[in-house]
């Protein structure tokens, strides 16, 4: 922790990578600590939500569970205190798995965070790319005449509607991975928080930034893949290690 503070205060250069570790202070269920959502179900591939309706129908379903959760979410202390570095100008990029929208929400420019995984706030029609609302989706699906018989269809191509983030199986979003990975190239020190590191591509920026030169700081409060590769490892919570950061 001590390596961290320094490394913090020397460096103008951070690259931060979040995983759904920093937002469970927020009261979002992170995917693998027991009780997260992965312990409930099982993801639904983009190969299985292309090919069939009932996928789909499914994925909107789980969908309006999670936003239960994520509509009333706040930031909390740990994306506060990312909000403050990067206000000191010591912070180029946050790289983040998260879909939750807290990092926009705790005031970091848009430009400045890259999300790796898309956004759960709303959707978009795979072919045309049109912009769709949530309310709009649920009040389609929710409709007695429907009801949840038949996914949304694009308005102006008859595309597939998906929420707008990056399922398992589907490309990642091209111009982002590219700003990540420069970011990590360039950047001198890259802190990994609350992620387990097991999901690729993304789990590859912090191996990247530690082969191009950067320190390496892990912070999660159970080992991860990347480890044994860290210039510092923190197994404590993120709040109030962040915290101290400030102090
Ligand atoms: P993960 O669930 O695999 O790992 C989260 C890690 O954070 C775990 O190792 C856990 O021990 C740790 N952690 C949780 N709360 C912590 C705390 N308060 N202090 C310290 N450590 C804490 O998450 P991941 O690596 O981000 O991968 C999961 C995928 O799921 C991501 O791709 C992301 O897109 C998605 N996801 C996003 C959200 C969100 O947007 N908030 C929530 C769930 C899942
Ligand atoms: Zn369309």
């Amino acid at each position: 922790m001590n390596n961290l503070k320094t490394w913090v205060k020397e460096s103008n250069n951070i690259v931060i990578f979040t995983g759904a570790g920093i937002s469970t202070e927020s009261g979002i269920p992170d995917f693998r600590s027991p009780g997260g959502i992965w312990s409930k179900m099982q993801p639904i591939m983009f190969q299985d939500f292309m090919s069939s309706e009932e996928s789909q129908i499914e994925s909107w379903k789980r969908k309006f569970v999670i936003d239960q959760d994520m509509k009333i979410a706040k930031p909390n202390i740990g994306h506060k205190v990312i909000a403050e570095l990067y206000s000191a100008n010591k912070v180029s990029y946050v790289l983040t798995q998260n879909i939750d929208n807290l990092h926009h929400d705790s005031g970091i420019a848009p430009d400045k965070i890259i999300e790796l995984h898309g956004n759960s706030t709303y959707a978009k029609c795979l072919d045309c790319k049109k912009r769709y609302e949530l309310d709009y989706i649920k009040m389609f699906l929710e409709h007695k005449i429907n009801n949840y018989t038949q996914p949304p269809k694009c308005l102006d191509c008859n595309g597939i509607i998906k929420s707008a983030t990056i399922s398992f199986g589907q490309p990642m979003p091209e111009k982002e991975m590219k700003i990540a990975e420069e970011a990590s190239i360039n950047c001198d020190l890259f802190i990994a928080i609350g992620s387990s590191l097991k999901v690729y591509p993304a789990a590859g920026l912090p191996i990247l930034a530690k082969n191009n030169g950067a320190k390496l700081v892990i912070l999660n409060r159970e080992p991860t893949e990347l480890d044994s590769i860290a210039n510092e490892v923190i197994n404590k919570e993120i709040g109030e290690t962040l915290e101290h950061l400030l102090t």
